[in-house]
C-alpha cells in the first residue's frame, strides 16, 4: 500500500503548473543528485533534456523550460526568490551557459538543449530524459516522469518502494474512504485526528505544527499577493488581472495593512450571498493569478488548482467564524490532504492522466469534505461532502488555452470552491447511510472516464477551449 502524508500533499512551490513546472524542477534537481551519487557530476561536459508528451505539448505555456533551467542550477522551488527567475534565465541566454548546482559552468543554449518531443514515452505522459556528456564524451540518460502535483518517479518505481518501507509504520494505514471511515469509526476520532496519528509516525507535533502553519502562510499570502496585484498576466493571452478590483469593490472604505488586518477587514464588511459568492471566487482567483505569473503558491494537489482550498478555508475565516484560528486551519489541512491522498491512490491528480476532473474535482472534493469537519460534520458526512463535490466534476477536461494555465484555469478555481461549499451544505443536512453513491465509487468512476477520455483533453491543448480560441483572438 502506498502511504502519502499530508506534506506530500500540500506542497510549497512556484507556479504555473505542478506537473509541468514543479515536477521537471525536482526532477531536475533529483539528476543532479544521481550524478554525484554515481561520481559523474564533475566530469559533465554538455547537457540536453528532452521533454516529452504532455510536458512538450503544454511545456512552453508551462515554463517547463525555466523550471528545468532553475532546477539544474540547483534551486530550490521552496525558497528561490521568484523575483529572480527573469535574471537567472536571462543569463543562461544571454551567456549561453549554466551553472549547473551553482557549482560547475556548463555550455547551455536553450533552444539546442531543450528540446521539446511530440511523442509519448509509454510509462506517463509526462515524460523527461537529461542526459549529461562526460569529459570522456560518453553519455549518460536517466528519465523522469511527472505525475501530477509535484511528484516525479522513475519508471522502475524504486521511490515507490522507498515511500512504502518509509511509510509502514503508519498506525492507520489507509487506502480508500471506507478504511478512513472504518477508522474514525472504531477510534471515534474525526478524520483530521487520525490523520494527525499518522503524521506524528513521521514527525513531532511541533514539526507538523510548523510545517502547517507555513503551507498556511503560504496561502494567505497568495491571496493577499493576488488581490493586491493589478495588471496583465504574462504569456500573451493578455489576460487581466480580476481579484485586485473585486477586492476594492468589494472592501470599499475599510482600511488595512498587511494580510491578519485585512482579514479583520473582510469580516466587517457586509456579505450578502452575492458578495460571498464574490469573496470566495476573489480568493481563489487571486492565487491562481499569483500561479499564472510564476509566483509561490501552495500545490493543493495541484498548482492549477491551488486556489480551491486557501479561498474555502478563508471563506470559513472570514464568513462562518470569526473567531476562527490556527486549530480550524490544522484540521481543514489535515483532512484535505488525506482526502487528496485517497484520490492520489485510487485514481490521479495528474491532469495529463485525467483531464481537470483530476486536478478541479480533486481540490474541490479535499475543501468539501474539510470544510465538512470544520462546520461540525461527522466523519461519513465529510465524506460525503468530497463525494458530492467530485460527483459534479466528472469528466471535466483539461484544455487550457495556448497551454497556459489561465483560461480556463483561473475561473475554473472559483467554481470549484463555490462547488465545495455547497457540497458540504448539502451533506450537513444529510444522512450519508442513505448516500447511493460511496466516495469509493465516485473515485472509480473518475478513474474509469479518466481511462476513457481522449488525450486531447489531457493537458494537451489539442482540443476543446484550446482549439476553439486562437491566441489571437485574445
Ligand atoms: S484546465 Fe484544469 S487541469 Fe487543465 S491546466 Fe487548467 S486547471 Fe489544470
Amino acid at each position: 500500500m502506498e502511504s502519502i502524508s499530508v506534506f506530500d500533499m500540500l506542497s510549497i512551490g512556484v507556479g504555473p503548473s505542478s506537473s509541468h513546472t514543479l515536477g521537471p524542477w525536482r526532477a531536475a534537481l533529483r539528476w543532479i543528485e544521481e550524478l554525484k551519487e554515481r561520481k559523474q557530476f564533475a566530469e559533465v561536459r554538455g547537457i540536453k533534456v528532452d521533454l516529452y508528451g504532455s510536458l512538450s505539448l503544454t511545456g512552453k505555456g508551462h515554463a517547463t523550460d525555466i523550471a528545468v533551467m532553475l532546477g539544474l542550477t540547483g534551486f530550490d522551488p521552496v525558497t528561490f526568490p521568484i523575483e529572480n527567475i527573469e535574471k537567472e534565465i536571462d543569463f543562461i541566454t544571454s551567456e549561453n551557459k549554466l551553472k549547473l548546482n551553482n557549482e560547475l559552468n556548463v555550455p547551455f543554449i536553450p533552444k539546442e538543449n531543450i528540446i521539446f518531443n511530440r511523442k509519448f514515452l509509454e510509462f506517463h505522459p509526462n515524460g523527461m530524459t537529461f542526459t549529461a556528456t562526460l569529459q570522456n564524451g560518453s553519455k549518460k540518460s536517466s528519465s523522469f516522469y511527472s505525475i501530477g502535483g509535484g511528484f516525479t518517479v522513475k519508471e522502475e518505481r524504486k521511490n515507490k518502494k522507498l515511500k512504502q518501507d518509509k511509510f509502514a509504520k503508519f498506525p492507520f494505514p489507509i487506502q480508500n474512504g471506507a478504511e478512513l471511515a472504518a477508522y474514525c469509526k472504531a477510534e471515534n476520532k474525526s478524520i483530521s485526528e487520525i490523520v494527525l496519528e499518522n503524521e506524528k509516525s513521521l514527525r513531532s507535533e511541533t514539526e507538523i505544527n510548523e510545517g502547517l502553519k507555513k503551507i498556511w502562510d503560504v496561502m494567505l499570502d497568495s491571496m493577499y499577493v493576488g488581490t493586491h496585484t493589478e495588471g496583465i498576466l504574462p504569456g500573451g493571452l493578455n489576460v487581466t488581472r480580476r481579484a485586485f478590483d473585486m477586492n476594492k469593490n468589494l472592501i470599499g472604505e475599510h482600511t488595512y495593512n498587511g494580510a491578519d488586518e485585512w482579514i479583520a477587514a473582510i469580516r466587517n464588511t457586509k456579505v450578502h450571498f452575492r458578495q460571498i459568492l464574490k469573496w470566495v471566487s476573489c480568493f481563489a482567483l487571486a492565487v491562481n493569478e499569483v500561479n499564472a505569473s510564476l509566483g509561490r503558491v501552495v500545490t493543493a494537489p495541484t498548482n492549477g488548482s491551488a486556489g480551491v482550498i486557501p479561498a474555502v478555508m478563508l471563506y470559513y475565516m472570514v464568513i462562518e467564524n470569526h473567531d476562527a484560528n490556527f486549530e480550524d486551519v490544522r484540521k481543514f489541512l489535515l483532512t484535505a490532504g488525506e482526502i487528496g491522498s485517497i484520490f492520489k491512490k485510487g485514481a490521479t491528480i495528474s491532469a495529463a492522466m485525467g483531464g481537470c476532473q483530476a486536478e478541479i474535482g480533486v481540490s474541490s472534493s479535499m475543501a468539501a469534505g474539510a470544510l465538512c469537519e470544520l462546520m461540525g460534520g461527522t466523519p461519513d458526512q465529510c465524506l460525503m461532502a468530497s463525494e458530492i463535490a467530485m460527483e459534479h466534476h466528472l469528466g471535466l477536461t483539461c484544455d487550457p488555452i495556448a497551454g497556459l494555465v489561465q483560461i480556463p484555469c483561473i475561473e475554473r478555481n472559483a467554481m470549484g470552491a463555490i462547488k465545495a461549499i455547497n457540497a458540504c451544505e448539502m451533506a450537513l443536512d444529510s444522512d450519508p447511510a442513505k448516500a447511493k453513491v460511496p466516495l469509493d465509487k465516485v473515485i472509480a468512476t473518475m478513474w474509469e472516464t479518466a481511462k476513457d477520455m481522449t488525450s486531447k483533453y489531457k493537458e494537451t491543448s489539442e482540443g476543446g477551449l484550446a482549439v476553439q480560441v486562437n491566441i489571437s483572438d485574445c
